[in-house]
């Protein structure tokens, strides 16, 4: 393990995570870890030294979870990627990010369901479900997850999988960001890399209301081969998404719009062709939830008179036929996800209030909202007292700890 402090010239490149507005969190040390045997080490001197610690894989998490004063684990030399295609089994390290996984896993002709963002870490998606352009075909990232190695606070390394550490291997898929241990390795039974096509459709933004009230009936019930999702921003209301057959756009094709289609596309080109452009610098905070039933034409007007982006992502698919109990991730009858995005924090909560009216009151542990008051309901459902059960079992000291966490703060 190295240990790298403030004077350290990696120092600042390493603690600062994917969203700026958390820039100023800094951790006391960081430790870099490239094999499980770094992580304990990591551990035992974060016990020693009384810091509190974090893991940290991709950076991206909206609530700072992976930014600390005390201890921060650097997991990224951990990107090692290997693969037996055979079993179509993929051994990914936990410091590995999106496009590096698509990318290497195409080698085989394989890939696995997963995120957008080419530098989302492959660990924190999948311990908090991981929603994708392949999930209405194939679930959520985790329902693809069939072991991980996991090192708990005391140090002891332990693999889990349907038959060892069960309830582990059950809690890690949904609920497992910092929670139980930290992750060095993750495999998953992966699917076929498909050729696809990318599609774009853009109206102005004075077309929304209609463009949303299509939107919320057709893509939450679209084959599973096509994901559709839209953005509604400040110029304009878009639709986009992959397709794995040929590209229909149902009732959408009577609004008119423009249309910019991608056909035959490998996986990593399409994904790739998703993030084009200079990346996002902006400040941007965020609030969503999930919906089980449509909006109404009056709070879709509201919504739009409230300034905020929203994004919305189809659910249905092959996300809604695992039950709910059957893994951590209790939200397995959702139609769709709203996100309300922007630079003002008050407004985003006022086009929550909007939406929130009509919402089904779970969200998306991956996109943590730290306004939450009954967040244990809103991110877990029913699983909630047997995660606590679990937490107890693995973590019985609360070592990972944070203020929306199964064991609470410290
Ligand atoms: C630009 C952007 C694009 C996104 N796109 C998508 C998307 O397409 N689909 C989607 O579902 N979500 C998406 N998200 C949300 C994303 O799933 C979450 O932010 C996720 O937690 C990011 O994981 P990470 O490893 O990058 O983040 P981190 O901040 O490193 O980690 C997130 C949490 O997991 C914990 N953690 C990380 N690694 C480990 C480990 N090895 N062991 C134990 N705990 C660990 C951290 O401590 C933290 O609590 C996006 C977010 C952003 C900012």
């Amino acid at each position: 393990m190295d240990l790298i402090g403030p004077d350290h010239k990696l120092y600042d490149v390493l603690r600062k995570p994917a969203l700026p507005q958390f820039d100023n969190i800094r951790p006391a040390a960081i430790a870099r870890c490239s094999s499980t045997d770094d992580v304990t080490e990591a551990l035992s001197y974060a016990r020693a030294t009384n810091l509190p610690l974090t893991p940290r894989g991709g950076g991206h998490c909206f609530a700072a979870r992976s930014s600390t004063t005390g201890l921060m684990l650097d997991l990224s030399p951990l990107s090692t990627i290997t693969v037996e295609p055979a079993g179509a089994l993929a051994t990914i390290g936990a410091g590995a990010r999106l496009a590096s996984v698509y990318q290497r896993l195409h080698e085989y002709g394989l890939t696995i369901p997963a995120g957008c963002g080419p530098t989302v870490g492959i660990a924190g998606l999948t311990l908090g479900g991981g929603l994708g352009l392949l999930g209405r075909r194939y679930g959520l990232t985790c329902d693809r997850l069939v072991a991980a190695t996991v090192v708990l606070a005391d140090g002891t390394v332990v693999t889990c999988d349907a038959e060892q550490e069960a309830d582990l291997f059950w809690a890690l898929r949904g609920a497992g960001g910092c929670q139980f241990g930290v992750l060095t390795s993750l495999v998953f039974a992966a699917v076929p890399s498909p050729t696809a096509t990318r599609f774009k459709l853009t109206w102005p933004r004075s077309h929304a209301a209609e463009v949303i009230a299509a939107w919320q009936s057709w893509a939450p019930d679209a084959p599973d081969d096509l994901t559709a999702s839209l953005t509604v921003n400040a110029n304009e209301a878009q639709i986009f998404g992959a397709t794995l057959t040929e590209f229909d756009p149902g009732p959408l094709a009577t609004l008119a719009p423009e249309i910019d289609l991608r056909t035959d596309l490998s996986w990593p080109a399409l994904k790739a062709s998703l993030s084009e452009g200079d990346p996002d610098t902006r400040i941007i905070h965020s609030k969503s939830e999930f919906f089980r039933n449509p909006l109404p034409p009056d709070a879709i007007t509201q919504l739009l008179n409230a300034g905020c982006e929203l994004n919305f992502t189809p659910m249905g698919g092959a996300y809604n036929r695992v039950p709910a109990d059957a893994t951590a991730f209790a939200h397995r009858n959702e139609r769709f996800l709203l996100e309300h995005a922007g630079p003002d924090r008050n407004a985003i909560r006022r086009s929550w209030s909007i939406a929130h009216a009509y919402a089904s009151g779970a969200v998306y542990p991956n996109f943590p909202d730290p306004d939450l008051t009954d967040w244990p309901t809103a991110y877990h459902g029913p699983n909630y007292s047997r995660l606590r059960d679990i937490k107890v079992k693995y973590d019985p000291g609360n070592v990972f700890s944070f203020p929306q966490s199964l064991g609470g703060p410290k």
